[in-house]
């Protein structure tokens, strides 16, 4: 079972994961990284380099790093709750230096095949090709992990806006964009209301002359900072609420989602109001954009109907001319050049794989693909329990079901998400976060037993459902339980409370889940009695 070699193409933050969860199965991990160092995506650097994602200096994550750690290493307390780029990458360092990581990598190793070995039916082995510092080498291993991620090609769709040829301005994708200063005085649009979009117009719109920012859809804008202060997805990712989100009718929870959000700055005002219900489709974590707005330094603006040489004309009939750049923040695309064809069967931008993992079709479960998912939340701790499922199918201690059972489950997350989300290009790698993680660690067999703890431990339960469901939850019991579990989940709310320099003040964050327990109970309960009275 052990000494299965395994080859980990990438040492982002799913790469990096992937290899500390071999580790943890006695398997024999082989890193290969393109660039010279670890962090992927995450790794700001000066020049946007072809072939690897591309991030901008002010980037800061949008997710906190009480949910955004990996299970069994915790970010330290003086670490602020949302992080810089920069602190992100200080994070992924810890973790590598942590679990001696860095002795597995290649770096400088361009991944240029993955093939499966001719008795792969009998072995389910691979060829790897690498070009490493120029020279190509091939090896073969008893199992591969992609963790290439899927912020690399740029989606820049020039050819759908008529009139581009002729724009004499400069035109980029927000990939290439990397600090303010080049832009000074300069009117600049923006194309795509993102978290792209978003973000790099509010931090031009400090030194341009102008930012207009086009949006043809609009979105719902949520904080970073939540109720009381705190981090936006410490206060709504609880199995509480995602409990009262499965139960209460999704126009119920658009409303009152709207509302809130509404209630902040009105989204018609401000010209970005979607078309969209609020739960068709994501919001984006953009806390400064109203603030932009209101002051002027951002200017919404339609879809563009055409170029001219020097602006544009949008939909509504209004045009703006002398614009110096034009940024595309329209997104990625993804694809796996360097994986054999038939081996990874795309359809569209949906690609079928068992749990976002596994390609269904292979005769063996050997290849895997890790962090190709867009979560409504971090990504950090889903890939790192799909690393922590696949190893453990590669072993052979996990069975995936037949090929059809799995196409079947591959076609119903399909229908689901067609459904429920307006159309968009990544409608398909769409998950909730806690839905998600439950169903992977089901899957490993480490999803805690709330009904066990509510009567063994209830006041960890009581944490475990209220509180926020932090990647923790899934160390509590079963392979790769960790025994610092507990007590992470138990001081989290205290460590929040002090990073905001307030008194530690017991249970703030179950109160508030609590509160909002009560005022629904409260409802039911009304409803009742009026229905008893009619
Ligand atoms: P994105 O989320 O895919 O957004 C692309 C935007 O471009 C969409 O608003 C889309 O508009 C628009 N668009 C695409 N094609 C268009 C066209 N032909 N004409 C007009 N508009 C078009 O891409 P992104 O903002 O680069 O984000 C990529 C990922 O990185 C996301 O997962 C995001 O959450 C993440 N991210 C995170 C942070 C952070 O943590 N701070 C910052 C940036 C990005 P429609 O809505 O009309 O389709």
């Amino acid at each position: 079972i052990t000494n299965k070699t395994v080859a980990i193409i990438g040492a982002g933050a799913s790469g990096l994961t992937a290899i500390k969860c071999c580790l943890d199965e006695g398997l024999q991990p082989t890193c290969y990284e393109r660039s010279e160092d670890i962090g992927g995506l995450w790794r700001f650097c000066e020049n946007d380099i072809e072939g690897q994602a591309s991030i901008y200096k002010s980037l800061t994550i949008n997710t906190s790093k009480e949910m955004m750690c990996y299970s069994d290493f915790s970010i330290p307390e003086d670490y602020p709750n949302y992080m810089h780029n920069s602190k992100v990458m200080e994070y992924f360092r810890m973790y590598a230096k942590h679990f001696d990581l860095l002795r597995y990598i290649h770096f400088k190793s361009r991944v240029c095949s993955v093939r499966r070995h001719p008795d792969f039916h009998i072995n389910g082995q691979w060829e790897v090709v690498a070009e490493i510092y120029g020279k190509q080498e091939a090896a073969i291993f008893d199992a591969v992990l992609v963790c290439t991620g899927h912020h690399v090609d740029a989606y820049f769709p020039l050819n759908s806006f008529p009139g581009v040829k002729k724009f004499k301005g400069e035109l980029m994708h927000s990939r290439e964009y990397k600090h303010s200063e080049k832009f000074q005085d300069q009117r600049v649009l923006v194309i795509g209301l993102g978290n792209s979009g978003a973000d790099i117009s509010v931090d031009l719109s400090h030194v341009t002359k102008q930012i207009f920012l086009s949006t043809r859809t609009g979105t719902w804008v949520v904080n970073r900072v939540c109720d009381d202060g705190y981090p936006l997805d410490v206060v709504h990712f609880t199995r509480f609420k995602n409990f009262l989100r499965h139960l209460l009718p999704a126009a119920l929870v658009n409303l009152w989602g709207e509302k809130k959000l509404n209630s902040r700055f009105n989204h018609e005002n401000y010209g970005i109001k979607p078309q969209h219900r609020f739960l068709t489709r994501y919001p984006i974590a953009a806390d400064d954009l109203p603030n932009a707005i209101i002051a002027g330094r951002v200017i919404i603006k339609p879809n563009i109907k055409e170029f001219t040489e020097r602006g544009v004309i949008f939909e509504d009939g209004s045009s703006e001319e002398n614009i110096d750049v034009v940024i595309f923040a329209t997104g990625y695309s993804y694809s796996f050049p360097f994986i054999e064809e038939g081996v990874i069967k795309t359809n569209g931008n949906h690609i079928p794989l068992y749990k976002f993992v596994f390609p269904p079709h292979l005769k063996r479960p050997t290849l895997a693909i890790i962090g190709l998912l867009q979560p409504l939340g971090a990504i950090m701790p889903i890939s790192e329990l799909q690393a922590r499922w696949a190893t453990r199918v590669f072993k052979g201690l996990i069975k995936l079901p037949s090929e059809d059972m799995m196409m079947a489950d591959i076609a119903k997350k399909f229908q689901y998400n067609n459904k429920r989300y307006v159309p968009s290009q990544h409608i398909s790698l769409q998950v909730q976060y806690v839905d998600h993680m439950d169903e992977l660690a089901s899957l490993s067999g480490v999803k805690p037993n709330l009904l066990n703890l509510w009567l063994t431990d209830p006041r960890l339960a009581w944490e475990v459902f209220f509180g926020p469901c932090s990647p923790m939850q899934f160390r509590l019991s079963g392979p790769g339980k960790w025994e610092g579990a507990r007590n992470a989940i138990l001081t989290q709310e205290k460590e929040l409370s002090g990073l905001q320099k307030h008194e530690p003040c017991n249970h703030a964050l179950a109160a508030v889940s609590l509160s909002i327990f009560m005022k629904v109970f409260g409802c039911f309960a009304l409803f009742a009695v009026i229905l008893a009275y009619l």
